[in-house]
């Protein structure tokens, strides 16, 4: 029997976007098993803690029709050892924009360093979800905007209560 491929789709998924889950299911075509490592990334001063994090990543993986190789857990420390530990083989990466480039250019050849194993591979965004990033979504959000163009239903429910949380609270 050949070995399983398994792949980990590292990230902070503050929240998770269409943008990631397009990244997900088409990433899921190529594994045996797709791990989702959900980052604690305290660095980037995240608006959802890890456990809303990974619930949301979680309820959005449930919808996907590969969903029984799609494995969602939580990662701290070196992304590295992470896929050394799970037996993975290549670490995906989605790629927008240029701007993307430099920073997942940066980290891939750090990665190589570090373990050269483990292979960096790239999916490019798809068309629809180019312009969706993380950031963005959580501004429209403060902003009380509408967010379901970028996210899922539960996911836009998440940010419009966190938002309507914190306005309540600034106002006292
Ligand atoms: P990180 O903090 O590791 O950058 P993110 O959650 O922001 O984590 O993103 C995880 C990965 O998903 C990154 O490779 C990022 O480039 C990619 N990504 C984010 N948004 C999109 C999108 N709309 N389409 C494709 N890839 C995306």
């Amino acid at each position: 029997m050949s070995p399983q491929r398994i792949g980990v789709y590292p990230g902070s998924f503050d929240p998770v976007t269409n943008g990631h889950m397009d990244i997900i299911s088409r990433a899921a075509k190529i594994f045996d098993k797709l791990i989702v490592a959900v980052a604690l990334n305290v660095g980037k001063n995240p608006v959802f803690t890890l456990e809303e994090r990974l619930a949301m990543v979680e309820g959005d993986v449930a919808g996907l029709s590969l969903n029984h190789i799609i494995e969602v857990t939580a990662f701290e420390g070196l992304l590295m050892d992470f896929a050394k530990e799970v037996g993975a083989g290549v670490v995906i990466r989605g790629l927008r924009a240029v701007s993307d480039f430099e920073y997942e250019f940066q980290m891939a050849g750090m990665n190589a360093r570090l373990n050269p194993k483990v292979e960096t591979a790239f999916l490019m965004a798809s068309d629809r979800n180019h312009f969706i990033s993380s950031r963005f979504v959580k501004e429209i959000g403060a902003l009380g905007g509408d967010v379901s163009h970028f996210v899922s239903p539960k996911v836009a429910e998440k940010l419009v209560k966190r938002f309507s949380v914190n306005k309540a609270i600034n106002k006292d």
